[in-house]
């Protein structure tokens, strides 16, 4: 790696973006092309046909020999059908060549994409179309250089088969209704407004050579077994500790990565636990902000490999040590530059601010389920409520300062809301000190943090389409709403007071600004009515009830069929995972664990019999072996029990199917555990058949 890198000059290399767009398409359609993208009008054939040309002699020029249509299935990773541009012609000869049509629409064999069943009862084929928003990229993979274009992904009946078609949709609709409110504040400049996402991705980072001895790691991506060693992170240390050189190393090598890609990778720390990260990108408009989150997953596992690490995006990869999430902080912006979610200096008079906070606390509240179901992954139900991440209630952080213009406004008391800017601290020997209209609070799962929201219940290995198409279209609905109110109201000043007291009222029980973490809380959140959803499993249903079908349709977001189909392939990939970690674990119980056990035990066994032999005492051997023993038929004894459950399970199908998963498989692997946990605390290291959690964390 040179030393002296020309980083503006690195930035952005492998992007097909405004820059190099300019300089290769003539005026006229380059005008065209850009208008396009600000209008979403769709691109006339010529228009597509020179930017193909365009883009394709740009990519040729980088090395690159194939195209692709990228885009993201239900799976919630990344999924591409790749080209070449090579194009035969009639002579022998071949031409190098990418078509407008090409670059605009796809036909990716869809049938090896979960669809819940939209695809079969309607149309076989699905088709990719180009998001014009989002720039085409080169992704280097070794030796092979693709261009990628990122894509929506349909039916031919239109329905969505992606996460990303709804995303833009709900990003439609918030910037619709947002207009509407900006409108009856006398903003008539305002075209759009957007939905802005900065997300912030935690990660693993473990040495391959361990990691490859471990098939828990390997096939499910967290670890199915493993006692907590001597020291865990309760010394936090490791917490905004000093990178160790061969994490820089590789930190460094994924920022240059990623700025090839035009992504603005800023900040890079340790995170709580031990070989734990972070890694938070500057925020983007939410389709650009997701489809660089799932880029970066992808070069964070691929530039890992290189420096003989393996990335782990798992929520939970080591049970009894913190998890991973994604902290997504979303904020809307008027196409003038305008934060709607800014407080502003004074934060009590700023009526535009204040309407925004109630629509936020009535979408929260209202649609918690939703919210909450968009977090849902299987790997989550590991993390959510496991005191080191937000619990599984969904709640509102606000702060002191805003929490009091809150109950201020409450108590009818607007016009004399206390000055935010001199805030009084705890502790009486300290000065008052001007703070942030939002302080830090790290146990909520959704904290206003100054002038934006922090969503952190996002799965570390999830795509964050599905939480900010919730948040854009619950947050549509609430100001939706509004707008039809204040837009009839005869005194606007006064009709806008009354329905943000009224709706800072309703809606006051999501805000919690106390210890997330604590029993308390969960009692205190049962007595407020917030609904507590601990699995995946419990969280499907939230897509399909009456209410959120009514909601999503009415804002062009979801049609009832989609959410049926969203429903299924939830409960599909729930089953499906949960029975590869239940036959991983039957693998190497039956032929790792318990081999090796049996091992140990003999020689236990043989050390008795040999110290007894010269008339010793072998009451440590034996007393050694019969705690083994004992523990071996547990875990044998659950092993049975787990092969049992898993084929009942397997036998099943759809939400009956998950549910056996959820309510008989995952208590039977715990079951499978615990003994053998116990075990590999007793049993010699030697003997022990894969490598131990302390040299999975304190390797690298
Ligand atoms: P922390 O770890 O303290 O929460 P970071 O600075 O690590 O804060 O990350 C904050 C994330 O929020 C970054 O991705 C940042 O770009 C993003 N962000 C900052 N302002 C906004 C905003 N107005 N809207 C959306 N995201 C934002
Ligand atoms: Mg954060």
């Amino acid at each position: 790696m040179s030393e002296n890198l020309n980083i503006p000059e690195i930035y952005g290399s492998s992007v097909f973006g405004d820059q190099e767009m300019r300089a290769r398409l003539p005026k006229a359609i380059y005008k065209s092309l850009r208008r396009s993208m600000v209008t979403g009008e769709e691109l006339d054939p010529i228009v597509a046909d020179a930017t193909a040309m365009a883009m394709k002699e740009w990519a040729i020029e980088k090395g690159a020999t194939h195209f692709t249509h990228w885009f993201q299935p239900l799976t919630g990773t990344t999924a591409e059908k790749h080209d070449s541009f090579i194009n035969p012609q009639g002579d022998g000869s071949i031409i190098m060549e990418m078509s407008g049509k090409e670059l605009i629409k796809g036909e990716p064999d869809a049938s090896s994409f979960p669809s819940g069943g939209i695809r079969a009862t309607f149309e076989a084929r699905g088709y990719t179309v180009w998001d014009i928003t989002s720039s085409a990229f080169i992704y280097d993979s070794g030796k092979t250089k693709t261009l990628c274009i990122p894509t929506a992904f349909c039916s031919y009946t239109g329905e969505a088969l992606d996460k990303k078609t709804p995303l833009l949709r709900s990003m439609e609709a918030i910037s619709k209704q947002a207009v509407r409110i900006c409108r009856l504040f006398g903003d008539e400049q305002t075209q759009r407004v957007i939905a802005s996402v900065g997300a912030e991705q935690e990660y693993f980072i473990v040495d391959r050579e361990t990691y490859l001895k471990r098939k828990d790691l390997i096939f499910t991506g967290r670890t199915l077994f493993g006692a907590m060693p001597p020291k865990g992170q309760e010394m936090e240390d490791h917490y905004f500790g000093a990178i160790k050189e061969r994490v820089s190393n590789y930190m460094r090598d994924l920022d240059i990565e990623l700025w090839k890609l035009g992504i603005a990778a800023k900040t890079e720390h340790n995170e709580a636990a031990p070989a734990q990260h972070e890694l938070a990108p500057i925020y983007h408009t939410a389709n650009l902000a997701t489809d660089e989150n799932m880029l970066i997953m992808n070069v964070m596992k691929k530039v890992a490999l290189r420096h003989g690490l393996v990335c782990l995006l798992h929520e939970k990869p080591f049970a009894g040590v913190n998890g991973s999430g994604k902290h997504n902080n979303w904020s809307l912006t008027t196409d003038t530059g305008k934060n709607l979610l800014s407080p502003g200096k004074l934060p009590q008079s700023n009526k535009m601010f204040l309407l925004m906070l109630a629509a936020v606390m009535k979408a929260v509240d209202e649609h918690a389920g939703l919210l909450r179901m968009s977090a849902a992954v299987p790997g989550n139900d590991h993390r959510l409520g496991g005191h080191e991440a937000p619990p599984a209630i969904i709640s509102m952080f606000l702060g002191e300062p805003l929490t009091n213009i809150v109950e201020h406004i409450i108590a009818g008391n607007d016009e004399s809301v206390p000055m935010v800017s001199n805030m009084k601290v705890g502790v009486s020997t300290l000065p008052v000190i001007r703070r942030d209209a939002g302080d830090r609070n790290r146990t909520s799962p959704f904290a206003f943090t100054g002038n934006k929201f922090e969503f952190r219940m996002t799965p570390s290995s999830g795509c964050i389409a599905d939480a900010n198409t919730v948040l854009n279209t619950i947050a549509a609905d609430a100001l939706c709403q509004f707008a039809d109110e204040l837009e009839q109201a005869e005194d606007f000043d006064k009709a806008l007071m009354t329905l943000i007291r009224r709706e800072m009222t309703t809606h006051q029980r999501i805000i919690f600004n106390g210890n997330g973490y604590t029993v308390e809380w969960q009692a205190e959140a049962a007595r407020r009515g917030l609904p507590n959803i601990r699995s995946m499993v419990d969280a499907v249903p939230e897509l399909t009830t009456k209410d959120s079908v009514a909601l999503f349709e009415r804002h062009g977001v979801y049609t009832e069929k989609e959410l049926v189909a969203r429903a299924d392939v939830s409960y599909e990939i729930y089953a499906k995972t949960i029975n590869i970690e239940a036959l991983t674990m039957i693998d190497m119980a039956g032929k790792d664990i318990i081999p090796a056990i049996v091992r140990y035990t003999k020689e236990l066994a043989d050390a008795a019999v040999a110290v007894e032999s010269l008339g010793i005492d072998a009451g440590v051997q034996r007393e050694l072996l019969t705690r083994v023993s004992v523990l071996l038929r547990q875990a044998n004894n659950a092993l049975a029990d787990l092969r049992m459950k898993q084929a009942k399970a397997a036998a099943l199908t759809g939400e009956k199917q998950a549910r056996a998963y959820y309510e008989e498989v995952c208590p039977a692997m715990d079951v499978l555990r615990a003994p053998v946990d116990h075990l590999e605390m007793i049993v010699s290291g030697e003997l022990w058949p894969m490598p131990a959690y302390d040299e999975l964390l304190f390797n690298v």
